[in-house]
């Protein structure tokens, strides 16, 4: 029996009144019933706490897409731990490639939030990828180590379950193209292999591994089989409730 963990990335879209479409449309897909892979939207702030209020007597967990690494004070824009934790988010992305990209977020504020996030309760989602030059130079193992090395050294073994690492190479971010289900195990086994040599070997299978880019009904099942993937980081895809709901289904079908 493998826990999957099925996330939707909506980033900037979906305001509240779009959110509650599809978050309900959503609930209905699965027709609430219960499943056993972890199922996660995260919307924009604004759209919390309506897709929160949606999914309180669902199995659908909400989380958010950045915090800071503050609980408060004047830091125009900007949200807090303790704020997302008051609308039930349990789950927040940190160091998605846009922020990294658009809002030069560097690799120690990424760690800085990861165990701020952890700290307060939450489960950190951090997105570690290379660039499509990187892949192709042969340096995406060390790009994606070097990623990975600051997060971890930021927190410790005890934080193993709190702890979600996404596996999101940048050329496949909403470009439609996907690592292939080899590619995609490669660098899990080698992320895996990472925190193992860290943490040890069970702390290291307690760290559940996602991939992201592109994931799509289309191709979820073969990448979901791979052993070292234990769920996806949706973007574009879980925007529509009936191919999020179709993956999770998916999901569903290979644990079993
Ligand atoms: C993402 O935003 O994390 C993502 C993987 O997007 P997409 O599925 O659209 O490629």
């Amino acid at each position: 029996m493998r826990n999957f963990l099925i996330a939707g990335n909506w980033k900037m879209n979906a305001g509240p009144s779009e959110a509650r479409e599809i978050a309900s449309n959503l609930v209905d897909a699965l027709n609430n019933g219960s499943f056993s892979a972890e199922a996660l939207i995260c919307p924009p702030a604004i759209s919390i706490q309506t897709v929160s209020e949606i999914f309180a007597d669902s199995p659908f967990k909400v989380g958010a897409q950045n915090v800071h690494t503050e609980d408060n004070g004047a830091f125009t824009g900007e949200i807090s731990t303790s704020m997302v934790k008051d609308l039930d988010v349990t789950h927040v992305i940190v160091g998605h490639s846009e922020r990294r990209e658009y809002f030069h977020e560097t690799d120690k504020l990424v760690a800085k939030k990861t165990k701020k996030i952890i700290d307060d309760g939450l489960t950190a989602i951090v997105c570690v990828g290379e660039k499509l030059d990187k892949r192709k130079s042969g340096d995406h193992e060390k790009v994606v180590l070097n990623q990975l090395d600051h997060a971890l050294n930021a927190i410790t073994r005890d934080n193993a379950a709190n702890l979600v690492v996404a596996y999101e190479p940048v050329w496949a971010i909403g470009t439609g193209e996907t690592a292939t289900p080899e590619q995609a195990q490669e660098m899990h086994r080698f992320i895996r292999f990472q925190i193992s040599e860290r943490w040890g070997k069970d702390r290291a299978e307690e760290v559940k591994i996602l991939y992201g880019g592109s994931m799509k009904p289309k191709n979820a099942e073969e990448l979901l089989s791979q052993p070292d993937v234990d769920g996806g980081l949706i973007g574009g895809a879980s925007l529509k409730a009936d191919s999020f709901s179709e993956i999770i289904s998916i999901a569903e079908k290979i644990s079993k």
